[in-house]
């Protein structure tokens, strides 16, 4: 079978700069991945595609190069004959280490392709059991308290059902407590970007965390780290939960078997693709995983809703509504929260929603083309 891969990269301005203990992001950059075959069926993926190697070493550079140069070649040669399974398709990469972000995007395409030769939802390859998931919002570092807190209060409003903030050293507990005062009840994780340390100093902030029930502390210590993070949870109470520490289906075992963490933030990017986004979360089993957001545009949205309308992805994740990052999506209909807090699920084929080539014309800054 013949089949054609485009590549687009895309830059869509973010309508509040986000900030995190890495710095302030202006725009969302996203590498494209459009799979056409012979009958004229497509596929859609999308790369997080990173401006600086903060998160992850990955960038919008590295991503573009490495499927260039490496994935897209091996990924067209076997295409299909070798794929009997979607999740085979991580056996075209086996000889890259790493790059997991760039992987991704194009395994995500493929599952899509799929879904749309065989007129089936996204859902039904994702094991999604849920036609609703409830959802929670990520707000970055503010200038004040106060903005924080009129920032919760947007958001509150319109139906999220968990807040999570992010900290670093002189934004926390104070911060903390300021928000669990105007909100008793609200189910609140604080992420910290491995901005701690072992250090005593950080380690009281870190106790005293335990006391205003926080759901979790996501990766206060270093982004390469499990075992710190083993002597940390033995020393406090509120569960620590990996995301930057885990990139692969035995981390994320190994993290929860041996207490460096009780709970893992899943990026499907960040752990090689919604196959592994899967098997990590039918080997831990339900309130262990919940999945995290890279400020994905549209496409990697709705993959990501699938995947959390599986069973054991219990815990609220971090996919908001698209007006959440962007005055405009790259998607028809734009994802919205309902005002219960929870995202309805489309029943379509295939992502379920039209994906806007037109937009994502006007918004490209590179392409490329291959074909088999
Ligand atoms: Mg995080």
């Amino acid at each position: 079978m013949n089949i054609k891969l485009e590549q687009q990269m895309i830059k869509l301005p973010l309508v509040h700069p986000f900030e995190t203990s890495f710095g302030i992001q202006k725009d969302k950059y996203a590498v494209i991945i459009k799979l056409t075959d012979d009958e004229g069926n497509v596929g859609w993926g999308e790369t997080i595609a990173d401006e600086y190697p903060g998160y992850s070493y990955e960038t919008k550079e590295t991503v573009w190069l490495i499927q260039r140069d490496f994935l897209i070649p091996q990924f067209l040669t076997k295409f299909d004959h070798d794929f009997p399974e979607i999740a085979d398709v991580y056996s075209a990469f086996q000889h890259v280490r790493g790059h997991n972000f760039a992987k991704t995007g194009l395994e995500a395409a493929y599952w899509s392709l799929r879904a749309d030769r065989e007129r089936k939802s996204l859902g039904q390859y994702y094991g999604s059991t849920k036609n609703e998931i409830p959802t929670g919002v990520s707000i970055g570092i503010q200038e004040s308290i106060k903005e924080l807190i009129s920032r919760i209060e947007f958001f509150v409003d319109q139906g999220y059902k968990r807040i999570k903030m992010k900290i670093k050293p002189g934004w926390d507990i104070t911060v903390v407590k300021e928000v669990r005062d105007v909100y008793p009840d609200i189910p609140i994780m604080v992420d910290a970007n491995s901005a701690y340390s072992l250090k005593d100093k950080d380690k009281t902030i870190m106790r005293s965390l335990d006391r205003f029930d926080l759901m979790m502390i996501e990766q206060p210590l270093a982004f390469d780290d499990m075992l710190d993070h083993k002597l940390l949870q033995s020393e406090i109470e509120t569960p620590i939960c990996l995301d930057e520490s885990i990139h692969s289906v035995n981390h994320a075992i190994q993290a929860i078997n041996y207490d460096c963490a009780r709970i893992i933030n899943i990026k499907p990017a960040r752990v090689g693709g919604y196959s592994k986004a899967i098997e990590i979360a039918e080997n831990l089993g339900s309130g262990k995983v919940w999945l995290g957001g890279m400020l994905e545009t549209g496409i990697g949205r709705m993959h990501n809703l699938f995947v959390q309308a599986r069973d054991e992805y219990s815990i609220p994740g971090d996919t908001s509504g698209s007006n959440r990052y962007f005055e405009r999506d790259i998607i028809n209909p734009q994802v919205t929260v309902n005002k219960n807090g929870t995202i309805s699920l489309p029943k379509g084929k295939n992502l379920g929603v039209e994906v806007d080539e037109e937009f994502i014309k006007q918004k490209q800054t590179r392409y490329a083309e291959y074909r088999r």
